[in-house]
C-alpha cells in the first residue's frame, strides 16, 4: 500500500545549487518524523516544499494519494508551526487559536468548541485571556501548537519547533509535544539540526546532507547502526578510527589500526587490506587501570588519562593513545571507587566487546 506521505525523487534546484537532491522518502500515518541534518543541508526547503511554500523543481509529492502539486497551497490540509510561534500580539491566546477558524468561516459555537478542545489538549484553560508577551516561552510554544492544529490539518509540519526554548524547558515541552501529536493522531513532519530534540521526539529520522538522505531509520537504529561515517559522527559522540581489513570471515572480521586490532564479532564481506573505518561509542569503552583479561591482543588499547569531565551521572575520560589519537570514554558513575578513580596523567587501558563496533566502509 502506498504510504501516507510519498516523497518521490524530488529536486529542489536554485539556479544551479541543489538544495535538495533527488530525495525520497516514504511516510506513515500517525508517525513523528524528522529531517535532521546541519546548517544548509537541505531540510528546511524540503519542508517548505511540502507546505507549498516552494515548488519542486522535478519529482512529486503524494499526500493520502493525491499530488499535492495539483493543491494550492492553502487549500492543503496541512499546517506548519514556525519556530518564531507568529503568534499575534495583539490578540489574546484564545483569539490567536480561534483566527485560522474564523477566516475559514466555521460558525462560532464550533469555533467555541476547537478552540475550547485544543486549550485543553496544550493545558492553558488559565491562560486563554492573556496575550503572548504575558507567556513564558514554552507556553507560547504550546500555543502556537494549538493554533496548528485547531485547523485539524491532515499533516503537521515543525520547522524547529523548540529552537527558541533553554535546554531544560526544551526537554520537558519535546515530551509533552509528543504526547499532543499522539493524542491527536496526526502525521508529523519536523526539521532540526538538534539531534537529541530529533531521537527523543521522532518515531524515525532522515539524516541529511547536502541535500541528500544518508540514512533512514527509528533513533536507536540510526545510533546503533550508522551506515556511514558522517551519520556515525552527526549522531551522538563517536570514536572513529581509521584502520585496514584483515582477516574477513562469515562470522567476524579483523581491523587492524594503528592503536590497536579489532576482532569484530561479524563478517562485512569486503576485500582483504582494503580500508576501513570502526565506529565505537564512548559509553561501550570501558576504563581500568590494570590490563584486561580478556581477548586476548584484541580489542584494548593503552594510554593516558588527558582530560576528564564529571557530568554527575557520568565522566567523560580522553585517553590519548600512543599513535596520538584520543578515545573518549563514558562511564556511568553508578558504582564509583572513590580511592581508586582514575586521574589526569594515570596510565589506563580502555577495552570493549567484540559487538561494540560498526564497521564503515563510506
Ligand atoms: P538551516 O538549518 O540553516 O535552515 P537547512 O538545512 O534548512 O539550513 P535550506 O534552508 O533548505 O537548509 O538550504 C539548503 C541550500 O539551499 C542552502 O545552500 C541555501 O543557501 C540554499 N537556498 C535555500 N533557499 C534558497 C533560495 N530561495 N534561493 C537560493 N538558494 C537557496
Amino acid at each position: 500500500m502506498a504510504a501516507f506521505l510519498a516523497i518521490q525523487d524530488v529536486v529542489k534546484d536554485f539556479s544551479g545549487v541543489k538544495a535538495v537532491n533527488h530525495v525520497s522518502l516514504d511516510i506513515e500515518r500517525g508517525e513523528i518524523f524528522a529531517l535532521l541534518g546541519s546548517s544548509g543541508c537541505g531540510k528546511t526547503t524540503l519542508l517548505r516544499m511540502l507546505a507549498g511554500f516552494e515548488t519542486p523543481s522535478s519529482g512529486r509529492i503524494v499526500l493520502d494519494g493525491q499530488d499535492l502539486a495539483t493543491m494550492e497551497p492553502y487549500s492543503r490540509p496541512i499546517n506548519m508551526m514556525f519556530q518564531s510561534y507568529a503568534l499575534f500580539p495583539h490578540l489574546t491566546v484564545e483569539d490567536n487559536i480561534a483566527f485560522g477558524l474564523k477566516r475559514e468561516g466555521l460558525p462560532r459555537e464550533q469555533i467555541r468548541q476547537r478552540v475550547e478542545d485544543m486549550l485543553r489538549l496544550v493545558q492553558l484553560g488559565k491562560f486563554a485571556q492573556r496575550k503572548p508577551h504575558q507567556l513564558s516561552g514554552g507556553q507560547q510554544q504550546r500555543v502556537a501548537l494549538a493554533r496548528s492544529l485547531a485547523k485539524r490539518p491532515q499533516l503537521l509540519l515543525l520547522d524547529e519547533p523548540l529552537g527558541a526554548l533553554d535546554k531544560k524547558l526544551r526537554e520537558e515541552t519535546q515530551i509533552e509535544l509528543k504526547r499532543i501529536v499522539a493524542d491527536v493522531g496526526v502525521t508529523c513532519v519536523m526539521v532540526t539540526h538538534d539531534q537529541e530534540e530529533a531521537m527523543t521526539m521522532a518515531s524515525r529520522i532522515a539524516v541529511m546532507s547536502e541535500g541528500r538522505i544518508l540514512q533512514v531509520g527509528a533513533p536507536a537504529e540510526v545510533y546503533e547502526t550508522p551506515a556511514t561515517r558522517f551519520v556515525a559522527d552527526f549522531i551522538g559522540n563517536v570514536n572513529l578510527m581509521d584502520g585496514t581489513l584483515a582477516v574477513d570471515e562469515s562470522d567476524h572480521c579483523v581491523i587492524d589500526c594503528p592503536d590497536c586490532r579489532h576482532y569484530v564479532g561479524h563478517g562485512i564481506t569486503g576485500t582483504q587490506g582494503m580500508p576501513v573505518a570502526v565506529a565505537l561509542r564512548p559509553e561501550k569503552i570501558h576504563l581500568q587501570r590494570h590490563a584486561p583479561a580478556h581477548e586476548g591482543e584484541f580489542n584494548r588499547a593503552q594510554g593516558t588519562v588527558k582530560a576528564l569531565s564529571y557530568f554527575g551521572s557520568f565522566t567523560v575520560y580522553h585517553l590519548a593513545l600512543a599513535s596520538g589519537a584520543t578515545l573518549k570514554i563514558t562511564a556511568p558513575n553508578t558504582q564509583r571507587h572513590r580511592d581508586d578513580e582514575l586521574q589526569v596523567g594515570d596510565t589506563a587501558w580502555a577495552h570493549w566487546a567484540r559487538n561494540a563496533h560498526v564497521v564503515l566502509t563510506q
